[in-house]
């Protein structure tokens, strides 16, 4: 029996409300998962993130492989056990980082050379590095690499990377499971220094038994609705998949477009699986895509914009050092559970922004993090309750109703 499932009961037309079982733990979806890049959302701690009803979080290959590579990773104990997280967890292989080096990467059919943004040393990614990588790092989920181009591609460019991306996916799963058969490389010997802590002991045998981890392929092929049918189908063709991405989104093209993707991949993945749109997180995205269907979610976009001082809000996003919140006692978001509208008000929250506070970028992350969070867990209550459809409604209605710039009073 494999150690990932996924059921569903209520729905609501392409909605659906779900459980997604993993070897850490169960994610009741639709679901927000917070990005933990380093491995670590970035100034909460994992209580904190906990606490905020975080269910199944990421962190990125890419920047474990560099830093402080994987091999260290897997030494420490895995990325469980090295971030202390011990509910789900997914990588992404961080092809879209690699992609992102535009200036500083070759790409060819065997995969993408590269050279750090760190260090400026040169790497080979190729679909087999990235699954050891990514069974070294030891997420629940993991992704393939596939190839990324700009969101308004035209089609010939967006076949092209689309296609290869399949064939991509091919090698990723024949690694994958020569890596599940034959095991991983020898453990790593890492020197201990006089006094520290020892690595996490493993003995050489059960060591190169890699984690029970599932594989999702990646839906590309940019805004071109056929692309995106043949990519689904060609992903269907290849192989029985625990859960299905839908890549390649949020990256330039228009919001009419972004949905219009949903729609046409919506009937194509069979609903026995989660469909998980990766990189997709702001707060009316989450809920039109819930509407078309799609049950996991991720975005760096909470914890980036509450650094920058953006808060979500259901009535759109509002900067908090704005004037108007000078002497204004409320909480920033009535009725939100998190910390930050639970114990302070906004003249506060304002307060340690113009000061440059750390607290304030803190909370802010936290606020943004949590209320993610809590729409899918209205969302999830609303399916349940046979409510969805007006409840998305009434939600969207609100938050647009203040304009695409957010304002509040
Ligand atoms: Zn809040």
């Amino acid at each position: 029996m494999s150690d990932f499932s996924f059921r569903t009961s209520h729905d609501a037309g392409s909605a659906r409300l779900g459980w997604f079982s993993t070897p850490h733990g169960v994610v009741e979806t639709p679901a927000f998962m917070p990005v933990g890049t380093h491995g670590t959302i970035k100034g909460l701690s994992v209580e904190e993130v906990t606490a905020a009803g975080a269910q199944m979080i990421l962190s990125n290959a890419y920047h474990l492989y560099l830093r402080p590579g994987d091999m260290m990773v897997r030494a420490l104990g895995g990325l469980h056990a090295f971030t202390r997280w011990d509910g789900p967890m997914l990588t992404d292989s961080g092809g879209f980082q690699v992609f992102s080096l535009s200036s500083l990467r070759k790409v060819t059919e065997d995969g993408v050379v590269f050279q750090s943004h760190i260090d400026g040393s040169r790497h080979d990614y190729t679909p087999e590095s990235v699954m050891r990588i990514e069974r070294n790092i030891g997420a629940d989920v993991i992704m393939q690499l596939d190839e990324l181009i700009a969101g308004q591609a035209e089609y010939g460019a967006s076949q092209a990377a689309m296609e290869r991306s399949l064939r991509w996916l091919e090698r990723c799963r024949i690694e994958f499971d020569r890596i599940t058969r034959d095991g991983r490389g020898a453990p790593p010997q890492f020197e201990v220094p006089v006094g520290a802590p020892p690595m996490a002991t493993h003995d050489a045998a059960t060591d190169i038994i890699p984690p029970r981890q599932s594989l999702f392929p990646i839906i590309q092929g940019g805004v071109h609705p056929a692309l995106r049918v043949a990519s689904a189908r060609g992903i269907l063709d290849a192989g029985t998949w625990d859960g299905i991405a839908i890549g390649g989104l949020s990256v330039g093209e228009s919001k009419p477009d972004m949905y219009a993707t949903l729609e046409v991949v919506d009937p194509v993945i069979p609903r026995t699986v989660p469909r998980y749109m990766m990189g997709v997180g702001f707060p009316d995205d989450l809920v039109e895509a819930v509407r078309r269907g799609v049950d996991l979610f991720d975005c760096v976009a909470p914890t980036r914009m509450g650094r920058n001082g953006t808060a979500f809000t259901p009535d759109g996003k509002v900067q908090v050092r704005r004037s108007a919140f000078r002497n204004d006692r409320r909480p920033l978001v009535e009725d939100c559970p998190c910390e930050c509208c639970t114990r302070y008000d906004r003249a506060y929250l304002r307060h340690l922004f113009v000061s440059e506070e750390m607290l304030g970028l803190r909370l802010l992350s936290l606020h943004n993090v949590a209320y993610l969070i809590d729409i899918m867990r209205q969302a999830r209550g609303a399916l349940r309750e046979g409510r969805f459809q007006t409840w998305s409604s009434a939600w969207l209605a609100r938050y647009h109703a203040a304009g695409a710039h957010g304002v509040t009073t």
